[in-house]
C-alpha cells in the first residue's frame, strides 16, 4: 500500500481532511481498547472499596461516634462520585470507538489535522490536536 503524500504544506485548508491509514485506525482502536479495560478495572476495584467500606459500616460501626459516622460517609460518597466518573469516561471510550468505525473520530475540529494517537489514547475525548488545544486556551 502506497502511502498517501504529504499535502498539508501545500495549503492549509480546515474543510480538507487528511487520511489515516487503516494500521493507524487500529493503533488507535487498540489504544482505546486497552483504555477501555484499564478504566474497568478501575471501575471494579473503585466497585469493591465501596463494598468494603459499606462492610465496615455495618460491622464495626458499634463503637462510632457521629465523627466516624461522618467521616465513612463521606468516604462512600467519595467513592461513589469517583466510581461515577470512571463509568462517565467508559462511556467516552466506548463512544470513541463507535465514531472510529464511523470515520468520524480523532479528527482535530478545528483545523481538520488528524489528532495524534498518543493523545487520543491519553484524552478520548479530545476533539482538538495539542496546536489547537494551546491556542484556544491562551484565548
Ligand atoms: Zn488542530
Amino acid at each position: 500500500m502506497a502511502k498517501p503524500a504529504d499535502t498539508r504544506t501545500a495549503g492549509r485548508k480546515p474543510a480538507v481532511r487528511a487520511t489515516r491509514s487503516a494500521a493507524e485506525t487500529e493503533k488507535i482502536r487498540a489504544a482505546l481498547a486497552a483504555r477501555r479495560d484499564e478504566l474497568r478495572a478501575e471501575y471494579d476495584q473503585t466497585l469493591s472499596e465501596i463494598t468494603e467500606l459499606q462492610r465496615d459500616r455495618l460491622t464495626d460501626s458499634a463503637g462510632d461516634d457521629q465523627a466516624d459516622t461522618g467521616t465513612k460517609t463521606f468516604e462512600r460518597e467519595q467513592e461513589i462520585s469517583l466510581a461515577n466518573s470512571i463509568r462517565e469516561r467508559i462511556t467516552q471510550v466506548e463512544r470513541a470507538l463507535e465514531r472510529l468505525d464511523e470515520g468520524g473520530y480523532g479528527w482535530c475540529e478545528r483545523c481538520g489535522n488528524p489528532i495524534p494517537v498518543e493523545r487520543l489514547a491519553a484524552f478520548p475525548s479530545a476533539t482538538l490536536c495539542v496546536t489547537c488545544k494551546q491556542l484556544e486556551e491562551r484565548r
